[in-house]
C-alpha cells in the first residue's frame, strides 16, 4: 500500500494542495491501526470525510457493509475511483462536507442500500483536513442523530483540546462540546514522517463513543452552548464579566450576580474552571425571557 500511494499520486499526477490540507497517509501499519480502531463490521456503514487517493478508503471497504466517501478535490477523483476498482460497496461523493444533510445522505444511503444492506451502525472515520477540523467535528455532533462512533484524525493539539479536563489550558468550547456528545478516548500518535507531504505537527486518532443520551440533563441545548460560547469568550474575566459582556442575556448584572450566587457559583471564577455539569446547571437557570 505505502508504495502504490506514491505511485497513484505520481501516475496521476496529482499536486497535493495545501490550502485542502492535503496530506496523505503514506504507512500501512498506521491505516490498519486507525481501521482496527473503528471496529468495522459489514453490518456497517461507513462515512469517510476526504478520502483523498484513498489511503484508507480501502481498507475502508474491505470491512464495512458500506461505504461513502466524500472528497471535495475532483482532481483526486480519478485515482480514488482506480484506488477503488473491485468494490461494489462504496459510493463516492464529490462534494463539500460542510454542504451535506448529513441525516439525509444516511436516509438516502441506507434506502439505495434496501434489501441488500440495513446498517447496524453508522461509523465516521476520517483523516481530517486540519484547517477546518472543528467545523467538520460540530457539524457532525450537531447534526446527526444516528452516528454511534466517530474515528478522527486531527493534530495532536485540537485533541489535546478534546480531552482535556476543567481548569486547564485546553479546556474550552470544544472539549465541552465533543464531551456532551460523545465519550473521547486517545488512541495513538502519528509521526509526520508517515504522510507525504509532511505536516508541520505531530497527529493523534481519537475516538469518539457517541452518547445515547448526554450525561447531564440540558433543558434547552441552544441555552446551553450560549452560555459555553460566553463563558470562553473572554477567558481572562470572571464568569459574571464574561456573561455579562457577551451580551447574549436579557439580564443586568445585578440579575447575573443573584443568578450565579443562587447556583453556589463563585462569580469570580473563570469561565474555564466550570464542569460540564455546572454548566448545564447554570443554563438551565437561565428563563426563555432571558436568552
Ligand atoms: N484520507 C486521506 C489520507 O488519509 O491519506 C487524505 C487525508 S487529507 C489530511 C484530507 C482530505 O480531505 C484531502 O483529500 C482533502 O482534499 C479533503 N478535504 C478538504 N476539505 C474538504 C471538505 N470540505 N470536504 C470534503 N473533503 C475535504
Amino acid at each position: 500500500m505505502n508504495k502504490s500511494i506514491k505511485e497513484l499520486v505520481r501516475k496521476h499526477n496529482i499536486r497535493t494542495s495545501k490550502s485542502l490540507g492535503q496530506n496523505f497517509l503514506i504507512d500501512d501499519t498506521i491505516v490498519k491501526r486507525i481501521v482496527d480502531s473503528a471496529r468495522i463490521s459489514a453490518d456497517d456503514m461507513v462515512i469517510e470525510v476526504g478520502p483523498g487517493v484513498g489511503s484508507m478508503t480501502v481498507e475502508l471497504a474491505a470491512r464495512a457493509g458500506r461505504l461513502i466517501a466524500v472528497e471535495i478535490d475532483r482532481h483526486l477523483i480519478p485515482a480514488l475511483t482506480e484506488n477503488l476498482a473491485g468494490f461494489n460497496n462504496v459510493d463516492i461523493i464529490n462534494e463539500d462536507i460542510l454542504k451535506i444533510n448529513i441525516d439525509e445522505l444516511i436516509k438516502a444511503q441506507t434506502e439505495k442500500a434496501s434489501g441488500i444492506f440495513k446498517p447496524g451502525n453508522v461509523k465516521v472515520v476520517a483523516n481530517l483536513p486540519y484547517y477546518i477540523t472543528t467545523p467538520i467535528i460540530m457539524k457532525f455532533l450537531e447534526e446527526s442523530t444516528s452516528i454511534n462512533l466517530f474515528v478522527f484524525m486531527v493534530q495532536k493539539e485540537v485533541a489535546d483540546r478534546i480531552l482535556a479536563q476543567p481548569g486547564s489550558k485546553d479546556y474550552g468550547a470544544l472539549t465541552v462540546a465533543v464531551q456532551y456528545y460523545c465519550k473521547p478516548e486517545r488512541v495513538f500518535d502519528v509521526p509526520p514522517h508517515c504522510f507525504i507531504p509532511q505536516p508541520g505537527v505531530i497527529s493523534t486518532v481519537v475516538r469518539l463513543k457517541a452518547y445515547e443520551k448526554p450525561p447531564v440533563d440540558v433543558i434547552d441545548r441552544k441555552t446551553f452552548f450560549k452560555v459555553v460560547k460566553a463563558s470562553f469568550g473572554q477567558r481572562r474575566k470572571t464568569l459574571l464579566n464574561a456573561l455579562y459582556n457577551s451580551g447574549y442575556f436579557n439580564m443586568n448584572k445585578e440579575e447575573l450576580k443573584e443568578l450565579l450566587r443562587n447556583l453556589d457559583i463563585d462569580e469570580n471564577r473563570r469561565g474555564e474552571t466550570l464542569s460540564i455539569m455546572q454548566f448545564a446547571k447554570l443554563a438551565n437557570s437561565f428563563s426563555e425571557k432571558d436568552c
